[in-house]
């Protein structure tokens, strides 16, 4: 049986066998930890999360992360540092699905005791739990750099393919990691400008972490995705597992903007008054009305002429996209 398969049918547990120089440990469902074993004492050791499939239907983060971890188990890839990989929302997997109840990715940092007890709930405490437990490992606490990927795939199509979501951070952004999202060839990163309910917001304000939301592209059910178009987010992840350097840019510089707004659905009377397929990233036009409810409006005023995940069909009180400006 394949390893998806395994995950799915949370038989990954009893299955899986690591060599010797790595010690494997399960901390929940989906949940793996793998610390380095031997290394020399003088190797500096760094600890890193990569997390997929946060939302179920997003389905090429967590066949990537399978074929790491197939390599990792075969040795064909070396562990250099303190790793946790995690498998978000199986149920949702399951069911081909965003979510089963509630948008997991919303609840982080205790917003999920704002919501009906349920499976997103309930993982997104379990998932805080272990994150805290990962946190008091010795290991970890001894490590140099903490880093945090929370990879996605776009619902919409997007002016960038690829690109980071950095949390809204008091301290500064490390160099090292703006770095290392530039050499793995993503087309933008995007700086917040409020906390939120993210996995990623979650880990950078309660741990310190360097953390980010990756936007890899668009997916397709499993089994279908052409992992091929994904091949430098890969082996970004790669050069982190195994402490290498070998990537670096080939793409043009990278774009970078910064939310200045959150157009927030307060109302049923609601509307977006841009085509259900405009695509992330697209430039709009000085003054233009981009959204309206009841007494309300929102105006496009320059520089922030960007639209980000517009969606008009969230619930109330949510977040029906994001105003950037660029960066230069
Ligand atoms: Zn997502």
């Amino acid at each position: 049986m394949d390893l998806l398969t395994l995950l799915l049918e949370n038989k990954l547990e009893e299955t899986l066998r690591f060599p010797p120089t790595i010690k494997p440990s399960w901390l929940a469902e989906g949940v793996l930890q793998l610390f380095p074993q031997g290394s020399p004492q003088e190797e500096k050791i760094d600890t890193l999360i990569i997390s997929a499939g946060i939302h179920g239907n997003e389905t090429a983060p967590v066949e990537m992360l399978i074929q790491l971890l197939s390599q990792l188990a075969q040795g064909s890839l070396p562990l250099q540092h303190n790793l946790l990989l995690i498998f978000g929302n199986l149920p949702a997997m399951r069911e081909g699905q965003r979510y089963i109840g509630h948008d997991l990715n919303r609840m982080f940092g205790g917003r999920h005791q704002h919501f009906p007890v349920g499976n997103e709930s309930n993982r997104a405490r379990e998932l805080e739990a272990v994150i805290h437990q990962f946190f008091s490992e010795p290991a970890v606490m001894a490590s140099e750099k903490h880093r945090h990927l929370d990879l996605h795939t776009a619902i919409r199509g997007s002016c960038h393919e690829q690109f980071a979501l950095l949390p809204y951070q008091t301290r500064e952004y490390a160099a090292d990691f703006l770095q290392w999202l530039e050499d793995s060839d993503i087309d933008a990163v995007v700086f917040h400008n409020t906390v939120g309910g993210t996995f990623s917001n979650f880990t950078s304000e309660h741990f310190n972490v360097d953390s980010c939301t990756m936007e890899i592209g668009k997916a397709l059910p499993f089994g279908r995705n052409d992992l091929a178009r994904f091949s430098n987010i890969t082996a970004a992840l790669r050069d982190l597992i195994a402490g290498s350097f070998s990537i670096k840019r080939n793409k043009p510089a990278i774009k970078r903007y910064r939310v200045v707004d959150a157009i927030i659905k307060q109302h049923n009377s609601f509307q977006l008054h841009i085509p259900e397929d405009t695509k992330n990233f697209t430039v709009l036009s000085d003054g233009f009305e981009i959204a309206s409810q009841d007494n309300q409006s929102w105006k496009i005023t320059s520089p922030a002429n960007f639209i980000l995940f517009p969606n008009a069909h969230v619930a109330i009180g949510l977040r029906a996209g994001l105003l950037l400006t660029q960066l230069t």
